[in-house]
């Protein structure tokens, strides 16, 4: 294989286009945009920078946060310090860093919209308005718009969130999350150089229904709109009969990031598994163990291997954290206040917001733990009777 068409150059695409360039490969990265302020909260897990360290070993403008205040409705607020302080970045200074790096590793980068990817006995004709060009295989990195249908996730009603809010010139050091009575999702604020990224996502919600809520929780906390500017975007979250038949290779194709619907159906994390699908790809793509035809099958069990399995189980999770019950409360309502009265669940959601704590050992943990966690929140409860200045 001698040349490769990263079609689309986010995270995804522009570190495989990274990884393939600097093997040697005649990589060619085309994105229509190239760096942009794709709408996004800009947050990356300590998993992702402990992994790929030029995460955080940079100049490029982010901020560290080490403080996250959850709130539910009649739990209040709780305050969590983060143990491995999250980052977050203007999606525009990310896609350049990213874009950056695979250019000094050789990708030839060009900026144009590639309309359609054709078969050809040679490999693909890629299309763009301004003419066509030849590849002898093609990771597709488009996004959650990815507008090639015939390759990336076919996306049902049900494997995508509505994702949107406002960029809010105002400062702040501290991540805010607030769940909201019956939505499958939740509200952030997370603190960017120069302004904060405040936004809603939700599943099966129509979008003016998430905005007004996230408009009346901006008023009710004091957000001004003013001289915010608004933004959506469609957020990937498979539904779990979707992993099976997900469309994340095919014949000369592999996809990566949104494209290929890999986002954490809980959290939205994408992110770090855009990166991570993108360095697997070019795994893949590399590897001339497989003969080209065997490169899609070997992707999929190197995803499945690697965390698709584990975002799978996530997606068996995801409704009933957010809408299910728990010791006759909200499940949100009872993470918000196991987090401000057991040392123990807090640092089981520690975990969970570095990345370090994984679904598939989740419920072992919450079961192993789960007396202890309920004396420790009785202890406290009792404690602050007695005590009341002493409480959380
Ligand atoms: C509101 C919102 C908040 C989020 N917050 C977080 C967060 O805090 N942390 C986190 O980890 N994840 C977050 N995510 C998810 C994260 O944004 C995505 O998972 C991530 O951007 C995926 O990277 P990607 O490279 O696959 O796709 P993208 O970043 O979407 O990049 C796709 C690229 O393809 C290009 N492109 C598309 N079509 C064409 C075409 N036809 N021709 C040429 N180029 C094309 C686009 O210009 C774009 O640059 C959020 C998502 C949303 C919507």
């Amino acid at each position: 294989m001698r040349r490769v068409a990263v079609l689309g150059g986010g995270p995804a695409g522009a570190h495989a286009a990274e990884k393939l360039a600097s093997a040697g490969l005649d990589t060619l990265l085309i994105d229509e945009k190239l760096a942009w302020e794709k709408p996004c909260g800009g947050g990356i897990t300590y998993k992702a920078y402990k992994q790929y360290p030029f995460l955080i070993e940079n100049s490029t403008p982010k901020t560290v946060v080490s403080k996250t205040y959850l709130e539910a409705p009649g739990a209040g607020r709780a305050c969590m310090d983060l143990t491995q302080p999250l980052l977050i970045y203007s999606r525009f200074e990310l896609n350049k860093l990213l874009l950056g790096r695979a250019e000094a590793a050789g990708a030839r980068i060009e900026k144009a919209r590639v309309t359609e990817m054709r078969r050809t006995s040679r490999g693909w004709e890629i299309r763009t308005p301004s003419g066509s060009l030849d590849a002898d295989f093609c990771v597709v990195a488009t996004g959650a718009r990815n507008p090639l249908r015939g390759a990336g996730t076919a996306w049902t009603a049900s494997d995508t969130m509505v994702a949107l809010g406002y960029w809010v010139p105002e400062q702040r050091s501290d991540i805010d999350i607030r769940f909201l009575k019956g939505l499958e999702g939740y509200i952030w604020v997370f603190p960017r150089p120069g302004h904060l990224s405040v936004g809603i996502c939700g599943k099966g919600e129509p979008a003016a229904q998430l905005r007004l809520r996230l408009e009346t929780y901006m008023d009710e906390s004091g957000i001004s709109r003013k001289q915010a500017r608004f933004y959506a975007h469609m957020l990937p979250a498979l539904d779990k009969n979707s992993w099976t038949s997900n469309r994340v290779s095919g014949d000369g194709w592999l996809a990566a990031g949104d494209a290929a619907g890999l986002v954490d159906p809980i959290t939205g994390e994408g992110l770090y598994y855009a990166i991570r699908s993108g360095d697997l790809a070019s795994q893949i793509i590399l590897n001339e163990a497989h003969e080209p035809s065997a490169k899609p099958a070997a992707y999929r069990a190197l995803l499945d291997r690697d965390f698709s399995r584990d975002l799978y189980l996530a997606s068996l999770l995801a409704r009933h954290v957010y809408l299910g019950k728990f010791l006759f409360d909200s499940v949100p309502a009872r993470m918000v206040q196991f987090v401000r009265r057991s040392p123990r669940f807090r640092a089981l959601m520690q975990d969970l917001f570095a990345g370090t704590q994984n679904y598939a050992t989740l419920r072992d943990r919450l079961m192993r733990n789960l007396n202890g966690t309920l004396q420790e929140v009785l202890m406290s409860f009792f404690f602050r009777r007695l005590l009341p200045e002493g409480g959380g």
